[in-house]
């Protein structure tokens, strides 16, 4: 059997999941190629206990240039374009060559779709979440908009997670008479995938902590010298510290490709993960998987976790000669931390019909403290 070479672009969630999953499966004589901009990985779930002081970026990253004892080989690039005819990607200055490709290049963030946006604070990503570290403690009264810029945004819960941990840091303080925080969200209700069980357990999360809340916000700019957030139905609100999600589109690296649909991000089969590109299979936030109700999956790393699982294999019984049968069935679960050492979990089937299936469970200590366990394994796991 010829050798084969696997090219992953993106070494995320996704990407670092099909990767380990690829290297067990396959022979030595097979390689298995992995690109990322940058050599570190963070682990993103822990991003608003950065915000809180409880982790820092050092504990919660790890170097992936590591993985090449076990056989991955890694590359630090930027990737540049994908030329699908002709089975290479482009990168920095050279081209890679595929006999299989994985897209896991997950969502792009930024900020030039609104105004102001690029001077908001955000938790998305680690400097972010370092940045409010320090920031917080000298914010001592005012109010607070925990904003979803733009939807999709990934993992759903984070905003109402970071609005609820920052509710439980002021009580602690006991400035919270003196802070006011309010979540806008362009949804019609919290985590509407999860569906309006789920949201209403979330809004009642947010009164019982007098958290404002409001729904159909869609966030069109926003002036910090007159402290204020503007919406796109001409609603505006006052706003001393503006924490927002960056809006999320495809990367740059993809917009040439061809592989888009009308939904802006990939088109894969939602059971395979594969592409209408020969051998390109696409896996986790740079997709967009229709589910019930004209609802689109959420972008969460749990997906993008089993969506790479079932990709391993499917390219893995390709490779070895057998049937590729695995097939990606939608399931999902997802911490939502609230303070205090507490968290709940909501966990359903994404691809039941008429409507996904979901449950929330908690608040509690447990659900805190399987997710503390869960980042354990997860950064021992696959480092
Ligand atoms: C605050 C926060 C909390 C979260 N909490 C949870 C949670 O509790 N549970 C959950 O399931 N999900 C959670 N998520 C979401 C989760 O992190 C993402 O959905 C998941 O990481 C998506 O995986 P991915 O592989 O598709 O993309 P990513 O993990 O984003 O990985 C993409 C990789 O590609 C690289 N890349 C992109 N473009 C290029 C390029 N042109 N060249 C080279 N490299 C490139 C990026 O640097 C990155 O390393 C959270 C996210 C955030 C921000």
């Amino acid at each position: 059997m010829a050798a084969k070479t696997v090219l992953i672009l993106g070494a995320g969630t996704g990407g670092l999941v099909i990767a380990n999953r690829l290297r067990r499966l396959l022979g030595k004589e097979h390689r298995v190629v992995l690109v990322n901009r940058s050599p570190v990985y963070t682990f993103a779930p822990s991003f608003t206990w950065v915000m809180m002081g409880t982790r820092d970026g050092r504990r919660i990253s790890r170097d992936l240039r590591t993985l090449g004892k076990k056989g991955i080989e890694f590359v630090t690039a930027e990737v540049r374009g994908l030329d699908t005819a002709n089975k290479r990607v482009r990168l920095d200055d050279r081209e890679e060559a595929y006999d299989y490709l994985v897209i896991a290049l997950g969502a792009q963030y930024s900020s030039e779709e609104v105004p102001g946006l690029s001077q908001c604070w955000t938790f998305y990503h680690l400097e972010g979440a370092e940045g409010l570290h320090e920031r917080i403690p000298q914010f001592r009264s005012g109010r607070i908009a925990v904003v979803a810029t733009a939807l999709p945004y990934k993992c759903p819960p984070a905003p109402y997670e970071g609005a609820l941990m920052l509710d439980d840091y002021y009580r602690r303080k006991k400035l919270r008479d003196d802070v006011d925080i309010h979540v806008y969200t362009p949804e019609p209700f919290p985590l509407r995938a999860a569906g309006e069980h789920v949201g209403q357990a979330v809004l009642e999360l947010l009164a019982g902590r007098g958290i404002g809340f409001t729904a159909g916000a869609k966030l069109a700019s926003v002036d910090h010298k007159a402290r204020k957030i503007a919406f796109a139905d001409g609603t505006d609100a006052p706003a001393d510290l503006v924490i927002a999600t960056p809006v999320h589109r495809l990367p740059d690296a993809l917009r040439d490709s061809g592989l888009a649909g009308e939904s802006g991000w990939v088109t894969v089969d939602r059971e395979t993960l594969a592409t209408a590109a020969e051998d390109v299979y696409a896996i986790g936030d740079v997709t967009a998987i229709p589910i019930a109700g004209g609802l689109a999956l959420p972008k969460a790393g749990v997906f993008a976790h089993g969506q790479a699982e079932v990709a391993a294999r499917n390219i893995a019984a390709r490779i070895n000669g057998s049937d590729p049968i695995w097939a990606f069935g939608g399931h999902g679960s997802c911490f939502l931390e609230i303070g205090g050492g507490k968290a709940s979990y909501v966990s359903g089937r994404f691809f039941a019909e008429p409507a996904p299936h979901t449950t929330m469970r908690g608040p509690s200590r447990y659900w805190h403290w399987a997710k503390a366990g869960f980042e354990r394994m997860w950064l021992w796991r696959w480092f």
